[in-house]
């Protein structure tokens, strides 16, 4: 199988990042020292195994009131006072080492202000091993056997790494030894430099977990330090002098020249996959802790000389420890490292060792070397402007450009943060009070790098070979080894030729020097001899072609046996291509499921901001929608408050207008009256005066009656007859009759039409015609014509024409009409209607209150007789029809 891309460089290629897109968060970890003497004053409380509070000393206390909080930060981890070096190492640095021999990068750094414990932290001191002793030692546990030979892996000065034969590595390392001194991993650890040697403790060492055995490794060291902005190489030769040579090659002065070679600085240069190196830096391959840790001791000897030559301020470098792992499978034999560029994969684990944090005023620096500081100090707070801005874009979505180029440090580290690998952070704190203000500073910036998220490193795809390829290659050697012992094995020494054995096998050859031609001695014995050698090779001859015939046929089933299993492994290659081509799909199908997730992402993403869009919309509108129901319910019981009092307003206009239509009426009534009035009295003295030439006998004048007499008793009156208050004007011959018992013609005509009201007009004892009758009339002594027409205002006008019966001289009868009383109808007025169509209604009880005022007006004028009027029944009905016009 190929791999996809080639990991020749630390960091993955751009392309590999897209397809990762899990991210852990920088780890920050958190560790306090104990103070240095008892009578200091602390600051620091651990309070669990995450959290530490801040005190305020007193004195800062009092000086500001109330300024300084009591804070609580919390990280990872907190390690207190009593953590030992090796649990911090299992907590913080085993991980890292153990994705370094995974081929992941790691960048680890301690952070603090001076004298925290960051150098004690990450070197550590005798008898007690910081990380960086701990993350070599588990390196070269992890990897020892599997390392390749020296110079097989070979550094370009691009950033990559080459791989080269194990013979042209052999010759390069003789030529290399003829010119210098190569390291020579020590044997043991006696042979140590005192000055380090119980750093590197043995007893507790680690050992990563799943190294890939078929794999041959190799490991090269560099170490940097950055000051002042410049970047050095520690493990640099001197620049070579041939006069005056000055340096040896561990870097230390030689004794005769005291000289100092200020050191060169470097520059920072991106390789083809854009990763940050130093360029021409020196890599060191080291095989062997020890090895390692004596380059990383030259480095920081030669820091210490520099920075005393120079006057440098120590405290105020950054020093870059980096592990380079080169990694490469071994070929389909297991014995040799594949010898293909691309399979070649190179992690790196860079352990640094910042400079302490504090702000320039605390150090008493002067002149340069505060200018120096200043910039120490810049190199920093470009850290902290990094972080911050890349903890903003992350959180909120923003593309800032994060200023890494504006320092050293965070452009060499730029694509731990850009591109993938574990980030981690110690935090070295020294409870002493009087770096509380700076410690402050510490835990706000540490706490925020912890929300700065980095590309976890994805897995490297395993080789296309078989497993398990350094084993069985192993297992064949020792199985060589063993079946040549068995066979006598190779002899030291050249083995003895296959010639000089059979010559020795073979009968010696008698003296056969002729001392006389007749000799016949010598020669049969030579004869015989000779026969008897002839025999022998006749025999071995025949044992050698046996032999080769046997061996024929092993080599021939050794043949066939070769050619199953080359069978065998094309039959295993195919699976495996099979194997490889499902993998490649399922792959496929994995990227366009991720690709269809993040789509759905997106798209929920984007109907989530819709839905919030409408909630906002619907929030609004139901708040609208609120208000206008207020508005709503404000102006209907505006509007109620406004119906009752227009309806107070019309019942009361309705009265008035009631009650004015009533005495209009009236006036109309009585208006009416009296003009009927004048002309019954016009008729009467018409009458009066053709009954006169009859009879020679007048009736008193009728009397107009007086108003108001005739008013007083009742409001609305019947029509005021014209009736004389005494008897007929001329009485005349009548029929003898009983008093009272007045015989009545009641006539009808057909034509009239039958009204529903209550009161109907009824006479006793009349006889009812429908049409004048002699008959009748000679019968009786009164007269009632019930006569109807249409009034004025359209409604049915009953009028009941009253006369008396006389007897005429010619023997016939004759009428005087004494009286007209009408009966008229009504159409009802609004209101009243409106009253009787709420019979049932609510208002009740003030409906039959009306209605009672109603019949009781009614009452009192509908039936009133008047009183002295002779002229029997009748009556003035005002009721309301139950019928309509006919
Ligand atoms: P820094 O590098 O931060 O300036 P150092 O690592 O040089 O600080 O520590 C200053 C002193 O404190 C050293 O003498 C060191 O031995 C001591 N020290 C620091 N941390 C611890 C610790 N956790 N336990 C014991 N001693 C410590
Ligand atoms: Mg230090």
């Amino acid at each position: 199988m190929i791999r996809p891309t080639k990991g020749k460089t630390p960091r993955r290629p751009v392309p590999k990042k897209q397809l990762n897109n899990q991210k852990d968060p920088v780890g920050v970890y958190c560790r306090v020292r104990p103070l240095g003497s008892e009578d200091e004053e602390c600051c620091v409380e651990v309070i669990s195994n995450t959290t530490i509070q801040l005190h305020a000393p007193d004195g800062l206390k009092a000086n500001r009131n109330g300024e300084f909080k009591e804070t609580q930060y919390t990280f990872k981890k907190v390690f207190g006072l009593k953590t030992t070096q090796k649990e911090l190492f299992d907590d913080v640095a085993k991980p890292l080492v153990e994705d370094l021999v995974h081929c992941k990068n790691g960048l680890l750094f301690t952070y603090g202000v001076t004298g925290s414990g960051k150098t004690y932290t990450m070197t550590g001191s005798p008898g007690q091993g910081g990380l960086l002793p701990r993350s070599l030692d588990m390196i070269f546990n992890s990897i020892g056997p599997f390392q390749a030979k020296r110079f097989v892996f070979k550094p370009d000065d691009k950033n990559g790494m080459e791989v080269q034969n194990q013979v042209d590595a052999l010759l390069e390392r003789q030529k290399r030894e003829s010119q210098q001194s190569v390291p020579k991993t020590p044997s043991s650890r006696q042979k140590l430099d005192p000055e380090f040697a119980d750093m590197i403790s043995p007893e507790d060492s680690s050992k990563a977990e799943g190294v890939d055995e078929d794999s041959s490794y190799s490991v090269f060291v560099s170490y940097i330090e950055i000051y002042n902005n410049y970047i050095y190489d520690l493990l640099e030769d001197a620049p070579f002098d041939p006069i005056k040579p000055k340096w040896n090659g561990t870097g230390t002065p030689l004794r005769h020249n005291t000289e100092f070679i200020p050191p060169q600085s470097k520059i920072l240069r991106e390789d083809q996959n854009h990763n940050m190196y130093v360029a021409g830096c020196t890599e060191v391959e080291v095989k062997s802790t020890e090895e390692a840790f004596e380059v990383f001791w030259r480095g920081q000897k030669k820091r210490r000389i520099a920075n005393t030559q120079l006057n440098r301020e120590s405290s105020r470098s950054h020093s870059v420890f980096i592990v380079k792992l080169a990694q490469a499978p071994l070929d389909a034999d297991g014995d040799n490292v594949l010898q293909d560029k691309n399979q070649v994969n190179v992690s790196q684990l860079c352990l640094v060792d910042l400079a302490g944090s504090e702000r320039t005023s605390r150090t008493r620096a002067e002149g340069n070397r505060l200018r120096e500081a200043g910039n120490i100090n810049q190199s920093l707070m470009t850290l902290r402007t990094c972080i911050e801005v890349l903890r903003e874009n992350q959180m909120c979505g923003t593309n800032k450009m994060v200023p890494y180029r504006d320092s050293k440090v965070t452009h060499l580290f730029k694509n731990y943060f850009d591109g993938e690998g574990k980030v981690r952070m110690v935090v070295c704190v020294n409870p002493n009070a009087d770096d509380y203000e700076e410690t402050m500073l510490v835990m706000r910036f540490a706490e925020m790098t912890q929300e700065v998220e980095v590309a976890r490193p994805v897995d490297r795809p395993i080789c296309g070979f078989a497993a398990g390829r350094r084993h069985r290659n192993q297992a064949f050697k020792e199985e060589l080894s063993r079946r040549l012992e068995e066979r006598g094995g190779p002899v030291d020494g050249e083995p003895p030729s296959a010639l000089g054995q059979l010559l020795q096998s073979l009968p010696q050859l008698p003296p056969c020097e002729i001392s006389d031609p007749a000799d016949d001695v010598t020669f049969p014995r030579v004869i015989e001899c000779l026969e008897k050698r002839l025999k022998i090779r006749q025999m071995l001859t025949g044992e050698y072609n046996k032999a080769a015939n046997m061996l024929k046929s092993m080599l021939q089933d050794l043949d066939g046996k070769l050619i199953s299993k080359e069978n065998f492994i094309h039959d295993q290659q195919g699976k495996l291509g099979e194997k490889d081509k499902m993998i490649h799909n399922q792959k496929n199908e994995i990227d366009r499921l991720e690709k269809k997730s993040k789509m759905l992402e997106y798209k929920i993403d984007i109907l989530q901001k819709t839905t919030n869009i409408y909630e906002e919309d619907k929030r609004v509108l139901q708040h609208e929608l609120e208000t206008r129901e207020q508005r709503l319910q404000r102006e209907l019981s505006e509007k109620k408050r406004m119906e009752a009092r227009m309806q107070g307003f019309v019942t009361d206009e309705k009265l008035r207008w009631q009650k004015e239509c009533e005495r209009r009426v009236n006036a109309k009534e009585l208006e009416m009256q009296n003009k009927l009035w004048v002309k019954d009295e016009k008729l009467k003295q018409l009458k009066a005066i053709v009954t006169e030439n009859k009879t020679e006998n007048r009736p008193d004048k009728p009397q107009r009656p007086s108003r108001e007499k005739d008013r007083a008793p009742a409001k609305r009156s019947a029509s005021p007859s014209p009736i004389p208050t005494a008897a007929p004007v001329r009485p005349m011959h009548r029929r003898s009759h009983s008093a009272g018992a007045e015989r009545w013609v009641d006539h009808k005509p057909l034509t009239n039409v039958e009204l529903d009201t209550v009161m109907q007009p009824n006479v006793p004892n009349a006889i009812k015609v429908t049409a004048p009758s002699e008959k009748a009339l000679s019968k009786c002594d009164k007269y009632m014509l019930t006569h109807q027409e249409v009034a004025s205002d359209g409604e049915i006008q009953t009028k009941l024409i009253k006369g008396e019966v006389f007897k005429t001289r010619g023997g016939g009868q004759a009428v005087q009409f004494t009286d007209i009383e009408t009966l008229k109808q009504e159409t009802p007025v609004a209101p009243s209607r409106k009253r009787r169509s709420s019979e049932n209604g609510p208002n009740q009880e003030q409906n039959k209150d009306g209605d009672w005022t109603d019949v009781e007006t009614r009452c009192s004028v509908a039936v009133e007789m008047r009183a002295g009027s002779k002229v029997g029944p009748g009556y003035q009905h005002h009721g309301y029809p139950k019928r309509r016009k006919p």
